[in-house]
């Protein structure tokens, strides 16, 4: 059993190795589970297939923003609003344990310090790949960007489908779910916000 040190720190991985708590034999009975046949040819390398494939999606949990961050961060020389615009996401719905994804938009002024730029798709895939819920995941990327950076403000907005929705329950299959971050001058000065949500049409 693995102890509680991930709730406590929910970068913590939380276990030591891939392979330490196998789950393909679980995925074997869910599979048997839902009427099917484990032995049949199909299927014989589903469940390992599986595992690896969700270790993959949820490897957030294995990942500090700060070992993602490493070395990249630089001394601002200006003051100006940096967006980081259209980052791919997919993330796993926490109710479902079915994909959702869209793509990040991030926005922030700098105070002393500034990020390259391939670092906002890596903090973003920390807590993308992990069970979520789009507002906590929003909410996440701009706290971990905020500590990190130290900036003037930092806007985070994410759009996404749900394949929770698509597929199953409402079966609304256009539907996309808009959530937004905002903080320091993005949420106190609504011209900033304002200059951010324009350049996103
Ligand atoms: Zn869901």
């Amino acid at each position: 059993m693995r102890d509680a040190a991930h709730l406590l720190n929910p970068a913590a991985p939380e276990f030591d190795e891939v392979g330490d708590c196998s789950l393909d034999h679980l995925v074997s009975e869910l599979i048997t589970g839902l009427g099917e046949d484990v032995e049949r040819e199909g299927l014989l390398k589903t469940p390992h297939r599986v595992e690896r494939s969700l270790r993959f999606l949820t490897s957030g949990y294995g990942i500090t923003v700060e070992e993602v961050v490493n070395n990249a961060l630089f001394a601002a020389e200006g003051s100006e609003m940096v967006i980081v615009k259209d980052i791919e996401f997919y993330s796993l719905c926490e109710h479902h344990m079915l994909p959702f994804f869209g793509r990040a938009h991030i926005a922030y002024i700098p105070n002393k310090k500034i990020l390259g730029l391939s670092k906002f798709a890596r903090v973003l895939d920390v807590f993308a790949r992990r069970m979520q819920v789009q507002e906590r995941m929003t909410s996440q990327v701009a706290d971990a960007l905020e500590s990190v950076l130290e900036p003037e403000g930092i806007a985070v907005i994410t759009e996404a489908s749900h394949l929770c929705m698509m597929m199953r329950g409402v079966e609304k299959q256009g539907s996309s779910t808009r959530t937004s971050a905002m903080r320091g001058v993005f949420k106190s000065n609504a011209v900033t916000r304002q200059e951010f949500l324009e350049s996103l049409r």
